[in-house]
């Protein structure tokens, strides 16, 4: 499915579009009870809007002691944004309003519309999560992507309660999603 633009994501019940794909995408038999899905700028990748990483020593720690296996997702850069990139921002409430075509991303300093961009990326991680049969992601707060419990406003540099648009997709799709901030 191909997602060209905002328009088409409130026309079509694209939730089911999706559905209807990854039914065609059979899970690896994989014993998948150990694999998580993590932000992968969390884990030591440079692919933050800066170009720079956001690592957590006890992130590492905590997958070490619970014995998991990191699978590193960045739903920005699959969605064909470069790296480094213009830091984004949603404008409206939340993920939950981009993926229901209300609200849209935007970079700050161009003023770009990148809402395609981080769908693209959004579903393109999630056909991941379903292949490898993830139950569980830990994610990145306060991204306007992976953030779980908090984002920023778009006005103001201060945050606000709210899902990311991955987080949100995720959710949605009965996915548990915590932050590093929850362990
Ligand atoms: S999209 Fe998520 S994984 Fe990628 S840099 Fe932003 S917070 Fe990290």
């Amino acid at each position: 499915m191909e997602i060209k633009s905002i328009e088409e994501i409130k026309k079509n019940n694209y939730l089911n579009e999706i559905k209807k794909l990854l039914s065609n995408l059979s899970s690896l038999n994989l014993e998948s009870s150990n694999l998580i899905g993590v932000s992968a700028c969390l884990l030591g990748i440079n692919c933050r809007y800066n170009g720079k990483a956001s690592l957590r020593p006890h992130v590492l720690k905590f997958l070490e002691k619970e014995k998991l296996i990191p699978i590193p997702l960045c739903p920005e850069s699959m969605g064909g944004l470069p790296i480094p990139r213009p830091p984004a921002k949603i404008k409206g409430k939340d993920g939950f309003e981009v993926l229901d075509g209300k609200a849209k991303v935007i970079q700050l300093s161009t003023n770009k519309d990148v809402t395609l961009n981080f769908l693209k990326g959004t579903y393109d991680c999630f056909k991941i999560v379903k292949l490898l049969n993830l139950k569980v992601c830990l994610l990145k707060e306060k991204s306007p992507s992976c953030g779980v419990n908090y984002i920023y406003k778009f006005e103001v540099d201060e945050l606000k309660e709210g899902k990311g648009v991955f987080a949100a997709f995720l959710s949605r799709n009965n996915i548990k999603v915590f932050s590093e901030n929850d362990i």
